[in-house]
């Protein structure tokens, strides 16, 4: 299975000892292309396990397999979008998306490259804009094209569209269908939102908290304009 999430604890101890149990044998498996929501109330650990998934965590037991290989650390394999945007403020829109980039390729293919993924976010237009003339839909939209440009295997997005108007929020929901129809990414979507993980998603897994819990796991199937 392209990831697999095998017997996964985690335990916060506090300054006290106190052990906090926060996610508590999560297993999951997520074939390859698949658009996987991670539906739960605040505080049950959907960031905790996206941000092991994503390598920022590590698990107090258990184990995640992407591809084949352990997930020890961040890697260019696994591509994220927090809730906040996060782009540097000094760099313009195309600066931000060629920055990561440059590692990866020459100036003139990092731009080239920042160009494509500008344009499947709709924002050529912006492209020599700075970030604070950007509205926040549009500042998502510079990290998701950012998170994109380095062709991850799997998006990890937490609550990517929580702090958005919900006008917003459901423009950049048709907007991101179509890249996933497009790019055929493997996404695992965070959200608390039940509307949000039906209109987008595959497949939601529904967590509980106290600990944090696998408590239903559900396939979506409804038409879409996909099918
Ligand atoms: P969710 O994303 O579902 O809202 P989180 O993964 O953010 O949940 O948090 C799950 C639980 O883990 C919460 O009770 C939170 O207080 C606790 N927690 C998260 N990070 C830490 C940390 N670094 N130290 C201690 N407790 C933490
Ligand atoms: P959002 O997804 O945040 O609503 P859109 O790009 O869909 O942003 O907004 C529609 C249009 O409104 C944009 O293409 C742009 O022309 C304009 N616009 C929105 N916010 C701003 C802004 N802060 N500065 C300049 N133009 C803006």
């Amino acid at each position: 299975m392209f990831i697999e999430i095998q017997h996964i604890n985690k335990i916060y101890t506090d300054k006290d000892n106190n052990a906090n149990t926060v996610l508590e044998d999560i297993n999951l498996e997520i074939p390859k292309g698949q658009f996987v929501s991670i539906l739960g109330p605040s505080g049950c650990g959907k960031s905790t396990l996206l941000s092991m998934i994503a390598g920022l965590t590590s698990a107090s037991s258990g184990g995640i397999v992407v591809d084949g290989k352990n997930v020890q650390k961040p890697g260019k394999d696994r591509g994220m979008v927090f809730q906040e945007a996060a782009l540097f403020p000094w760099m313009t829109v195309t600066e931000n998306v060629v920055f990561p980039l440059r590692k990866e390729m020459n100036k003139k293919q990092a731009i080239e490259r920042a160009r494509h993924f500008l344009q499947m976010v709709q924002l050529s237009n912006y492209a020599g804009h700075y970030p604070h003339e950007l509205s926040g839909g549009m500042q998502q939209r510079v990290s998701i094209a950012r998170s994109l440009a380095m062709d991850p295997a799997v998006l990890l997005m937490d609550e990517p569209f929580g702090a958005l108007d919900e006008q917003t929020r459901s423009r950049l929901h048709g907007q991101l269908e179509k890249i996933w129809i497009d790019t055929q990414k493997t996404i695992v979507f965070v959200t608390h939102s039940i509307q949000e993980s039906i209109k987008l998603s595959d497949r939601i897994v529904v967590m509980g908290t106290r600990p944090g819990t696998v408590i239903a796991d559900i396939e979506v199937d409804i038409p879409r304009p996909r099918d």
